[in-house]
């Protein structure tokens, strides 16, 4: 890391990496043009961008390669019930987009309709983590089968009787004729950031959160 600058984890494309540059760029935030595609410098402020994925953002900011980074509230759980490093971030803003629920749902007709019906069955989800805290914490016991994406096809494909999924519209439940029936968390783009950037750079932080704070404030 720099001396004296900031490192911010971005999703490098895709739904946070889109609210994340509007955010960045409303907040007067001015990025200079490079050929890196990790790294991208801001001209008038001591920050640095790092362009990740973003499972791989709380991660990067556990670790301290990155001071504070944006990320979804559903990856930083996951990511905190697998790591008491992960776990240990502070969530220093809440940002107000990239808006989402992550939801348990099946086939319409089918036998599983409510949490109960999930004893003994086998849950699709790219959550594994957060799907198994949330049936623990009910005594339920079920089998997690892990996905990297495309969950709502389980059933269909037999490979599980309900699935735990994000949703925004519902429009992918529908056209799989799967119904939601329980939130087991409701999400959206936050800061996060660990203890170094929190006390020792807390100057550029504070200065972010700041602008963020009266960019948030003027779209209300
Ligand atoms: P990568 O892992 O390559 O960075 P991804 O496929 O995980 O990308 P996106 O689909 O852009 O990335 O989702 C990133 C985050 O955006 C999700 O983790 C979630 O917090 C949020 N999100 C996902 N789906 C929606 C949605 N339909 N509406 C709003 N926000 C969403
Ligand atoms: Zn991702």
């Amino acid at each position: 890391m720099n001396a004296g600058r900031l490192t911010l984890a971005v999703q490098k494309s895709g739904r946070l990496a889109e609210g994340g540059f509007d955010l960045l760029k409303q907040s007067g935030v001015k990025l200079a043009y490079a050929r890196d595609a990790l790294m991208r410098r801001a001209e008038n402020v001591p920050l640095d961008l790092m362009l990740i994925r973003d499972d791989d953002i709380p991660s990067f900011v556990a670790s301290g390669s990155c001071g504070c980074g944006i990320v979804g509230e559903n990856v930083l759980a996951e990511a905190a019930a697998r790591s008491p490093r992960v776990a240990g971030l502070e969530i220093v803003q809440r940002l107000g987009f990239a808006k989402c629920t992550l939801k348990l749902a099946a086939p319409l007709e089918g036998p599983v309709q409510s949490v109960a019906d999930l004893e003994g069955r086998a849950i699709a989800t790219s959550y594994p983590a957060l799907t198994a805290k949330f049936l623990a914490e009910r005594g339920i016991t079920a089998e997690i089968v892990e996905m990297g994406g495309s969950v709502e096809v389980a059933p269909r494909m037999k490979i599980a009787d309900a699935i735990c999924d994000l949703v925004s519209t519902g429009a992918t439940l529908e056209a799989n004729g799967l119904a939601a029936f329980e939130t087991v968390l409701e999400s959206e783009a936050v800061l996060i950031a660990n203890r170094e950037a929190l006390n020792g750079g807390g100057a550029t932080l504070e200065l972010l959160v700041e602008r963020f704070k009266g960019v948030i404030a003027s779209r209300q």
